[in-house]
């Protein structure tokens, strides 16, 4: 294992390329503790990039208020003018605030996050799963209408804190009407991590007989009882190439039991690597990223792929 990298062997019956949608810098970092300063997440992501990452979560233009630690998207977008074209830089946006806010930024692509069940669309956005539906409708004709890519999350598709476990027709029903607003692609969000591959599969099979293309899904796993591999795997095997994940695992849900909680991007590429799967990804680079942006938060990274590597470094 000197070049820290797994040997290759492939299976059956899964795509020959993953694209991964890098969410640390948004998803991570609005869940830590620390406040990070704008240069440091200006590195970060200028480090995500020069990994071969190439769909990397900015930030988010939610109220200041709301989230402390991206209030400052304002002057962290222009230092990212100088990442090449190739790199997509999506943000969060929740309502035509703040839409306005990432296109006066020059923005590209947007994701606006919804619910699927209505105690976290009441405990997130204070709504329920109609109005915030009803409050994402013109934000995505507008983006739509600006040439901007939508991406529509879900958040709780496979069970919730409060409700228990969530019926699949409940998510196809979000789902559709997601993609009815006009969004190009879904991330299918297992935000307490308590999703089996059983289910993952049930769900998108439930996806399918409904229309929606599994070419417009992607997944979005947390780790939280150690099954996000496993999940992804499954989704794999469905035919889903868009994977959600978060650089060292940073980040979590804060309605989780566990603080372990998004996939981290070195697990997923370790796996990926060993079943022959393209990800443009150069492991290395971003385990070095990833042990830099844990010094800066003082913490270690929970990744079990950062921890072993960075070992064998040592
Ligand atoms: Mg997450």
């Amino acid at each position: 294992m000197s070049n820290g990298l797994p040997m290759p062997v492939p299976a059956e019956g899964l795509p020959p390329r993953v694209r991964i949608h890098e969410v640390g810098a948004r998803d991570g970092l609005q869940n830590e503790k620390t406040v990070v300063p704008t240069e440091v997440k200006a590195e970060f992501i200028h480090r995500l990039a020069g990994a071969g990452l190439t769909a990397i979560e900015a930030t988010s233009f939610v109220h200041p208020d709301w989230v402390p630690q991206l209030a400052d998207a304002e002057s962290l977008f222009p230092q990212l003018a100088d990442l090449p074209t190739g790199v997509d830089l999506p943000v969060l946006v929740p309502n035509g605030r703040g839409l306005d806010r990432a296109l006066e930024l020059g923005a590209r692509r947007i994701a606006v996050f919804g619910s699927v069940t209505e105690s976290f669309a009441k405990a997130n956005l204070n709504r329920t799963v109609d109005e915030s539906l009803a409050m994402f409708a013109p934000v995505v004709a507008k983006a739509r209408a600006a040439g901007l890519q939508v991406r529509g999350y879900l958040s709780m598709c496979f069970g919730d804190p409060w409700e228990g476990p969530v019926p699949v027709d409940r998510v196809v029903t979000v789902a559709r009407r997601l993609l009815d607003l006009g969004c190009d692609e879904l991330s299918l969000g297992d935000t307490i991590g308590v999703a089996t591959p059983g289910h993952v599969q049930a769900l998108l099979t439930a996806l399918d007989e409904a229309g929606v293309g599994t070419d417009t899904l992607g997944v979005h796993f947390h780790d939280t009882y150690g099954q996000a591999l496993s999940n992804t795997l499954a989704a794999l095997q469905h035919g889903v190439t868009t994977v959600d994940a978060s650089a060292g695992g940073l980040g979590g849900c804060p309605y989780a039991k566990s603080a372990t909680g998004n996939l981290a991007t070195e697990d997923l590429v370790w796996m990926l690597e060993g079943l022959g799967i393209e990800t443009g990804v150069d492991l290395g680079r971003l385990t070095a990223t990833s042990v830099w942006m844990a010094g800066q938060l003082g913490r270690p990274s929970p990744s079990r792929t950062v921890r072993a590597l960075s070992h064998q470094e040592q």
